[in-house]
């Protein structure tokens, strides 16, 4: 059992004006959550989210010495931070609210109001069973790593590189082939302009390369995530070059002497097939 003792659950089943109520049974969905494992008490209202409303959740916690509360009502996007201020109060920690959504899943997209009746009673029932599982939450702050990392280098990743760097941000652009440019670099004109593809991509190309918070990873992949938003370490895959980094011009001729088999000699475009693909160099 979570702590805050043995759960009192109060639901709320919100009938949104004609929005859930001309859909789903509300007074018969409150009826069914009061007899649910682990409900102290439940009740319908016009608007969950009014003053009233809210007024009618206080009263309640106290009045029925409730430790957990949820609401049915509209999608949590819209009135979770309201209900969780309401929840907090009345005085419980406000991650002992949870919040189901009965009009934009259930009411909004379902045609039968029996079938809808149906639903938000399955839905208040897994919401029950949950919100006894909460614990009380507090909220903290953690340092973050504003560093991006951006797998691809095509034009999408080229340009949310640039985005990112050009706003003071390091960015990490990781590209598994041996230049950046995706699809974009085999294109002659691009539809529906037929503007040059080129013309558009090359420079774009040239900033990232000379872009001081810009750090391009190419003939690279990425081999582990780990951590979480914010915090993340990531391991890359750095493949061989077979040749002497600073010295390298980008002339290619050493492609066409390359003894491995793994090096890229070029890309073609197949004749009648839209398939473009990495040649790989054979031995
Ligand atoms: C034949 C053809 C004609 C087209 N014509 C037009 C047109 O006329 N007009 C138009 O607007 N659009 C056109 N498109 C579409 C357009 O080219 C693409 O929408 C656009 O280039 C996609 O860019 P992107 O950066 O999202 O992806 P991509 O260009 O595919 O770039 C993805 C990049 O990510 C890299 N990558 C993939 N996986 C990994 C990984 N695991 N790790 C590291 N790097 C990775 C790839 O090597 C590549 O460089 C055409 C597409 C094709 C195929």
């Amino acid at each position: 059992m979570s702590e805050n003792g043995q759960p009192r659950i109060g639901v709320f089943v919100c009938q949104c004006g004609a929005n859930i109520a001309d859909k789903v049974n509300v007074a018969e969905v409150a009826e069914f959550a009061s007899k649910l494992d682990n409900v102290t008490f439940a009740a319908e209202y016009k608007f969950m989210c009014s003053d009233p409303g809210q007024d009618l959740i206080r009263k309640s916690i106290k009045e029925h010495n409730l430790n957990r509360v949820i609401v049915a009502s509209c999608s949590p996007l819209m009135h979770e931070p309201t209900f969780r201020g309401v929840t907090a109060e009345g005085e419980l920690n406000p991650f002992y609210f949870q919040m189901t959504n009965i009009r934009e899943q259930v009411s909004w997209v379902t045609k039968d109001p029996e079938a809808a009746t149906k639903k938000a009673k399955a839905l208040i029932s897994a919401s029950v069973r949950r919100v006894a599982l909460h614990e009380a939450l507090e909220k903290k702050e953690v340092p973050v790593r504003p560093e991006v990392l951006i797998v691809g280098g095509g034009i999408a990743g080229i340009h949310a590189a640039l985005t990112y760097a050009n706003s003071g941000k390091k960015v990490y652009l990781v590209e598994k082939e041996a230049s950046i440019g995706g699809h974009m670099s085999m294109l002659d004109k691009t539809f529906p302009t037929l503007d040059c593809s080129a013309c558009i991509l090359t420079p774009k190309m040239s900033d990232v390369g000379k872009h001081p918070n810009i750090e391009l990873l190419t003939w690279s992949e990425v081999k582990e995530i780990s951590g979480y938003v914010g915090n993340f370490e990531v391991t890359i895959n750095k493949k061989a070059r077979y040749i002497d980094v600073d010295k390298c011009n980008g002339c290619g001729m050493c492609w066409e002497c390359c003894p491995t088999t793994i090096t890229p000699s070029q890309r073609t475009i197949k004749k009648g097939d839209l398939t473009i693909k990495t040649v790989l160099k054979e031995n």
